[in-house]
């Protein structure tokens, strides 16, 4: 999966305290992923520090999916050299399940388990 790394461009603070929190509790990531803690990014193996900011990058193709204009940011875990990689185009692994940066739809609305749209 590519996304577009526009870290450092949302101030704002969700409930949770800081975004590595809030992946950690809205991010649906692989059993896998969850346990070897490592950067979202492909082939980067440093230990998770931060929640990052990103958009998905719609590439060409990828609009024949109904994919065009996913606007919607997302929250995944980099490590701190990563996250600085800002603006950048980045490849980052399927399965790191990248939260919803939408409070409304996350921390700020339905705290806690909202069950309705996703069957883990
Ligand atoms: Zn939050
Ligand atoms: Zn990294």
């Amino acid at each position: 999966m590519v996304v577009k790394n526009v870290n450092g461009t949302f101030r704002l603070v969700c409930g949770c305290g800081d975004w590595l929190r809030h992946w950690q509790r809205f991010g649906r990531p692989s059993a896998d992923f969850a346990r070897e803690r490592i950067c979202a990014v492909a082939l980067c193996r440093n230990p998770i520090e931060v929640g990052a900011h990103v958009q998905k990058e719609v590439l060409e193709g990828m609009s024949i999916l109904g994919m065009v204009g996913d606007a919607s940011w997302y929250v995944l875990p980099l490590c701190a050299s990563c996250s600085r990689r800002r603006g950048e185009a980045l490849i980052v692994a399927d399965d790191c399940g990248l939260a919803p940066a939408n409070i409304d739809q996350t921390c700020g609305r339905a705290r806690g388990e909202d069950s309705s749209s996703r069957s883990a």
